[in-house]
């Protein structure tokens, strides 16, 4: 009978996104000194995000594991930022991890994300960061499959997801990748 115990735990974990730093005055710079592409004010932010979006994409929060989006989502697609609409990843270069987070050996194109050291929580992680808004998205990692052998474990509830056919392979074509645009009229998405 311990069905309801686990049930009420999961449901108390899933509503505690962890966040720190950033927050209002986060510079809208890059690493490198250069001004982000997208800049938005705070109010702008909160209006297009949600609060648990908000959290994760501009105060570095983290989803916890199994409750956000997309970890076992397995259709043919593209993923695009929340923030800015930038396609960032695709369903070719997804596995399962087995995590609860939506996981990647690599993005579409490697200037589309940043890398930035992190460490938070005492710990020594490579976070990723959009190259476009500047909002952080997840973690990268040494230990993921073939070919590249990273891991980009990204909080599914700052991604945004659109379906497209793949081919005999189970892959969706560079043309169908490069021409994804995600269109805002679908809405958030959450
Ligand atoms: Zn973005």
């Amino acid at each position: 009978m311990q069905f309801r115990p686990i049930l009420l735990s999961l449901v108390t974990v899933c509503s505690a996104i962890t966040a720190f730093a950033g927050g209002p005055d986060k510079p809208l710079l890059r690493p490198d000194g250069k001004p982000y592409p997208v800049q938005r004010t705070e109010a702008e932010w909160k209006k297009r995000l949600t609060p648990e979006q908000y959290k994760i994409l501009r105060q570095s929060g983290t989803e916890p594991a199994f409750c956000g989006r997309f970890h076992d989502n397995k259709k043919p697609g593209v993923y695009f930022c929340v923030g800015c609409d930038t396609p960032l990843f695709t369903s070719n270069e997804k596995f399962i991890s087995g995590t609860g987070w939506p996981s990647f050996f690599q993005p579409i194109k490697s200037d589309r994300v940043l890398y930035v050291r992190d460490t938070s929580y005492g710990m020594v992680r490579t976070e990723i960061l959009c190259a476009t808004c500047g909002g952080h998205l997840g973690h990268v990692f040494n230990d993921g499959p073939r070919p590249t052998g990273m891991r980009f474990c990204m909080n599914g509830m700052v991604l945004n997801f659109m379906e497209l056919k793949a081919g005999k392979n189970g892959k969706i074509s560079q043309d169908d990748v490069e021409n994804a645009k995600w269109d805002p009229k679908k809405g958030k998405s959450h």
